[in-house]
């Protein structure tokens, strides 16, 4: 197996594949004010195994799209779909975000938590702009600084891994430069990093090991997420994911 067939083996069977909760995902949908609408169209970016899209569908009439690149997940948010009786209205679509099939003004929502790093946000705010409807909204989780300073290391760290990390309002301006009005914003908890995701990461890597037979590849990636964890811990009052809601002028 490659590096990135080793990855997507790792978190397959988890529950998600980015930090972020059940309450939060409901916080930014109630934000919307959208939730009642009628023939209410979705489109989930990156959504990994579905976690949230399923939160969606159960919350609301809405037919949803889930786009991954990987298949593997969404194989997985296809089975639960079917399991809860949600397969009517969840499809999956295996595909790049930067590629996207949409029709111009298609859905009400375009939603994305933790995915859109992977264009860029910058990039991936205007490109999925033309999606949306007038009016409809934009509900994005995008890595965050969330104190005004921060260690020197971290932010060196940062600028090599994601240089387009930022403060909330720098984010918000662009929004704001872009044609988008913001109707909310906020962080997502530390649970919702170590309880949500992290935790069950780690339960996970003495299994991923035993499974590859503790291959040296595999060993990498276990020791590649357990810095992450690390840095986590010892940063986490300096960043998180910022949740932006935000509607799209005319
Ligand atoms: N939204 C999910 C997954 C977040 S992890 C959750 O919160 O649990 C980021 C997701 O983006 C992964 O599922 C990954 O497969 C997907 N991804 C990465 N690059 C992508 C691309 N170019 N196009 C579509 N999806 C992509």
């Amino acid at each position: 197996m490659t590096e990135l067939e080793l990855i997507v083996d790792f978190h397959k069977d988890a529950h998600r594949q980015g930090p972020g909760s059940e309450d939060e995902t409901l916080k930014a949908l109630e934000l919307t004010g959208l939730a009642q609408k009628e023939d209410l169209k979705i489109a989930d970016i990156g959504c990994g195994t579905g976690s949230h899209t399923i939160v969606l569908a159960e919350n609301t009439n809405a037919q949803i799209v889930g786009v991954d690149l990987f298949p593997k997940f969404l194989d997985k948010l296809d089975d639960k779909a079917k399991e809860l009786g949600l397969h009517d209205r969840i499809t999956t679509l295996a595909t790049s975000m930067e590629n996207l099939p949409f029709d111009n003004d298609e859905f009400d929502i375009i939603w994305s938590e933790g995915a859109i790093y992977n264009m860029g946000f910058e990039t991936g705010v205007k490109n999925w702009r033309k999606y949306l409807k007038a009016g409809g909204y934009l509900c994005i989780s995008e890595v965050t600084w969330i104190t005004d300073s921060r260690p020197k290391g971290l932010e060196d760290f940062w600028r090599e891994e994601y240089p387009e990390i930022d403060k909330a309002s720098s984010k918000i301006n662009f929004l704001e430069n872009n044609s988008f009005t913001l109707a909310g914003y906020f962080y997502l908890k530390q649970d919702s990093w170590i309880e949500n995701y992290y935790g069950p990461m780690e339960e996970q890597f003495s299994t991923f090991l035993k499974r590859h037979n503790n291959s040296e590849k595999a060993k990498a990636v276990v020791k590649e997420y357990r810095t992450e964890i690390e840095d986590y811990q010892k940063y986490k009052d300096y960043y998180s994911y910022g949740f932006y809601i935000a509607r799209k002028n005319r």
